[in-house]
């Protein structure tokens, strides 16, 4: 289902984010995420991905961050002004701060708790139970083991089920490839893709893989040291010689997406 395709459905304008009223995390942060597209936001270590998703979400607060100047909107509401349990019915759903899952619930708990938290009836989360297992067969043949016997992709896996039965207009992703094998990742990007090609699922993905970032997104912002440095296409970016040279280990190679050249270093 698309949702009104090529609408602004997240803006991010001249964002300043500080935590503990000391530690200066965004300097001017500018994304927009419109509906039916996937974004990508790349950096290393420390650069401020995980803070834009807080703020995206409305989680600062909890931890002693706050947004100092700049504009935060989805859908038109002022992010800051509005709690995380609404933004989550109103269609932004995280799956950040690693993948939680209650360790001691099965999957089928887990995933129900994803619907509850929008406030599905039983019917609809009966339905988008089969659609997720239909998703990622490995939850399907799981459904009642506790999620803390899960590998890390099946983990992995559970989150991004319990976030998409809530029914997401945008799904915001932490580092989905973090500690994971390559098959993995990739059968999970594929889902992820996929969601986007078939019904318009807007996507914003946090990744320290570049190569990885820029084969599925549409657009990326390369975060540096809490600013943006480099923001346009996947497409324009991957032709950039210096995207190639600094992130993408030089054109010539073909090295894999585990390589640690296609990480982000911290710029010197
Ligand atoms: P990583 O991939 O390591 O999570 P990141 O790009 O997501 O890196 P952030 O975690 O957003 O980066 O960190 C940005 C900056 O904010 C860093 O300097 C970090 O030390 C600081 N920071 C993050 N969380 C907090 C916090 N709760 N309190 C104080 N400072 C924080």
């Amino acid at each position: 289902m698309s949702d009104g395709a090529g609408r602004p459905l997240l803006e991010v304008e001249a964002l300043e984010v500080v935590y503990g009223g000391a530690v200066h995390a965004l300097h001017g942060v500018g994304l927009a995420v419109r509906a039916g597209e996937i974004a990508a936001l790349v950096g290393a270590n420390g650069a401020g991905k995980t803070t834009l998703l807080r703020a995206v979400s409305n989680l600062l607060p909890a931890l002693r961050g706050q947004v100092t100047a700049g504009r935060l909107a989805f859908d038109g509401r002022d992010v800051t002004r509005t709690r995380t349990d609404a933004l989550v019915r109103a269609g932004l759903v995280g799956v950040l701060e690693g993948r939680h899952c209650f360790r001691a619930l099965s999957v089928r708990d887990n995933l129900v708790a994803g619907g509850l938290g929008r406030g599905s009836g039983r019917g609809a989360v009966r339905a988008d139970l089969e659609r997720v297992y239909g998703l990622f067969p490995a939850l399907a043949a799981k459904r009642d083991v506790a999620a803390g016997l899960l590998s890390g992709g099946e983990q992995q896996m559970a989150a991004i089920g319990r976030a998409l039965m809530g029914r997401p207009r945008l799904l915001v992703l932490d580092e989905p490839s973090m500690g994971l094998a390559p098959k993995v990742v990739e059968a999970i990007y594929r889902v992820l893709t996929g969601l986007n090609r078939t019904e318009g699922l807007t996507l914003l993905v946090a990744e320290q893989n570049v190569r990885l970032a820029l084969r599925h997104a549409h657009h990326a912002v390369v975060l540096e040291n809490g600013r943006s440095a480099l923001a346009g296409s996947a497409a324009a970016l991957r032709a950039r010689d210096d995207v190639q040279a600094l992130y993408l280990g030089g054109a010539a190679r073909a090295a894999s997406d585990r390589s640690p050249d296609s990480r982000v270093r911290a710029p010197a």
